[in-house]
């Protein structure tokens, strides 16, 4: 945030992730979209809600998508419509933001924790079997897998279900950055049991709230999260089937998410392009990210990898560029989360990436001078 009120706008500054540049673009048909829920007034549940709805299932190919209200919701609404609680152990990254732990935490089952891979930094299957021995001995109930398409990458998903089809346990896909991207040719929301997702402004596909939505094959399950929805409501509000939330999407998000969703396939290709620029300005000085050659990336963001880290954040900051770290301090070392099991052989490689990783500014409209001031700010943090 900047003052206008004292403070000249510096045209040159870069933003981490540009929304007011996208607003350039569809701003108009965006105020329109909004008028229009003002006028009808149906603000709960509205028209707009099924449409966005369908227009998601079109997308992606899933049979059933069920918005609500975050991210956060939508991993917790589809722990409780498959009844987990106390006593399970649902697995997670331990390199993610803090929801994907949260959500389990919250219902009182018990997060353990796996460590992920140094290449693509989504979980590692091995560490995933040791993790499931560790919750045995434990006397845990071995329920589920929320494995994190980090950064804008689906998770090696054959790999993972080679092991969740060893043990009985389902896949819940955190695909909160990465709604977009695909898998072997198929798109996230078809390559689980449940898949969740965000639209957290800031994320590649974000409303301009707080939003989300859950995407499933299963006729009964979804009929389960619509109820979970709305307070367990079975048919009318006099008829509670099982313990609920207000886990609704609201009409005006819906409305600024079609809109959105209009150019997303476009403003996805444009990621490519940054991304690209990225590699071909990087490689030969940090560890640029790597894209499985059978996965497609939104690119939520664009996170390199140095043991130079610190001086490449003091040389960025020292420009007046912006940066970030995900994650600094990985969720298992979390006073919160601490007693929680992780794998056996622990996380090392979570915890190494989390002193060697730094995410650059991406967005659709990041143009070539400021990828080249920021590529030149990295090269002189390295040399
Ligand atoms: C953003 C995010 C969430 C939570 O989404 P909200 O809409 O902010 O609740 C969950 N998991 C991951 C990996 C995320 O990046």
């Amino acid at each position: 945030m900047r003052d206008s009120a004292t403070a000249p706008i510096d045209v040159s500054a870069i933003a981490f992730i540009d929304l007011q540049a996208q607003r350039a673009r569809i701003g108009a048909r965006m105020d329109a979209a909004i008028g229009r829920v003002l006028n009808h007034g149906g603000f709960i549940m509205g028209p707009e809600v099924a449409e966005v709805e369908r227009k998601l299932a079109a997308h992606c190919g899933a049979k059933h998508v069920i918005t609500c209200s975050s991210g956060t919701t939508a991993i917790a609404m589809a722990l409780m419509a498959k009844d987990v609680g106390r006593g399970d152990a649902v697995f997670v990254p331990s390199f993610t933001f803090t929801a994907t732990a949260e959500a389990p935490a919250i219902l009182g089952a018990t997060p353990v924790f796996v460590d992920v891979l140094p290449d693509t930094f989504n979980l590692d299957p091995a560490s995933l079997e040791r993790a499931v021995a560790v919750a045995k001995q434990t006397g845990l109930r071995p329920a589920c897998v929320i494995p994190v398409d980090l950064f804008g990458q689906p998770v090696d998903f054959d790999a993972v279900r080679a092991v969740t089809d060893r043990h009985g346990l389902w896949i819940l896909d955190d695909a909160a950055q990465s709604y977009g991207a695909r898998y072997k040719g198929k798109a996230l929301g078809t390559c689980a049991d449940i898949t969740a997702t965000s639209f957290y402004p800031s994320k590649p596909l974000g409303c301009y709230g707080d939003g989300g939505a859950l995407f499933t094959g299963d006729d009964e399950l979804a009929k389960r999260l619509r109820q979970v929805r709305v307070h367990g409501q079975n048919h009318d509000r006099n008829e509670n089937a099982r313990v609920g939330l207000t886990g609704r999407f609201d009409s005006i998000q819906a409305a600024v998410l079609l809109e959105k969703l209009a150019i997303f396939d476009a403003e996805c290709t444009e990621r490519d392009t940054v991304a690209a620029r990225y590699a071909a300005g990087l490689k030969d000085v940090v560890t640029t990210p790597f894209v499985r050659p059978d996965c497609t990336s939104v690119w939520a963001q664009y996170t390199i990898k140095s043991p130079r880290r610190d001086r490449i954040a003091a040389t960025l900051q020292a420009q007046g560029i912006p940066s970030a770290i995900h994650y600094l301090k990985p969720i298992h070392t979390q006073p919160p989360y601490r007693g929680f099991p992780v794998a056996s052989g622990g996380l090392p490689v979570t915890e190494r990436l989390a002193q060697e990783v730094i995410s650059l500014p991406i967005h659709p409209y990041l143009t070539v001078e400021a990828q080249e001031r920021i590529i030149a700010a990295v090269r002189a943090g390295v040399a």
